[in-house]
């Protein structure tokens, strides 16, 4: 039982999304019985589609492996802080526990800004860990975004 491990594959993740051209964050959804079902990067350039955030594809893929609508027990651990859409997401889809690495004041949605997690019309609320491997990620983030500048 090792959250570190699958951080780890998420910012591998997100490393390869920054190889690609695209903002690195990374997604890796974990099964009850702590199994990778799905990993993703970024992709809204290559598929020129807004709603292509790491956590979405990986929800999408989980699913579509599954045959199911509904994560339950699911675990989905994220370089980043969500963002509003993809808290929806990870709500509409009953994921179990949330990992994510950097906080986005900016862009965030759990911590920041819509805090949708936090709304009453929020059916289901995972449990939130935040922080972890928060260094690694900011620092993929920072890289890529002064080579933008
Ligand atoms: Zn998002």
């Amino acid at each position: 039982m090792s959250f570190t491990s699958h951080m780890q594959a998420a910012l591998a993740e997100a490393r390869a999304a920054a190889l690609r051209g695209e903002v690195p964050v990374g997604a890796v959804l974990v099964s009850p019985e702590g199994a990778v079902v799905a990993r993703a990067g970024n992709r809204t350039r290559e598929l020129s589609d807004p709603t292509a955030h790491a956590e979405i594809l990986a929800i999408r893929a989980a699913c579509a492996a599954l045959g199911t609508e509904r994560l339950t027990g699911h675990d989905l651990y994220v370089t980043l802080e969500p963002c509003p859409m993809c808290a929806a997401a990870i709500s509409f889809a009953r994921i179990r526990r949330l990992y994510y690495g950097a906080a986005d004041p900016k862009s965030g949605g759990t911590a920041h800004g819509a805090r949708v997690f936090a709304h009453p019309q929020c059916h289901h609320v995972p449990e939130v860990y935040d922080g972890i491997g928060a260094a690694d990620s900011e620092r993929l983030l920072k890289g890529f975004f002064d080579q933008k500048r």
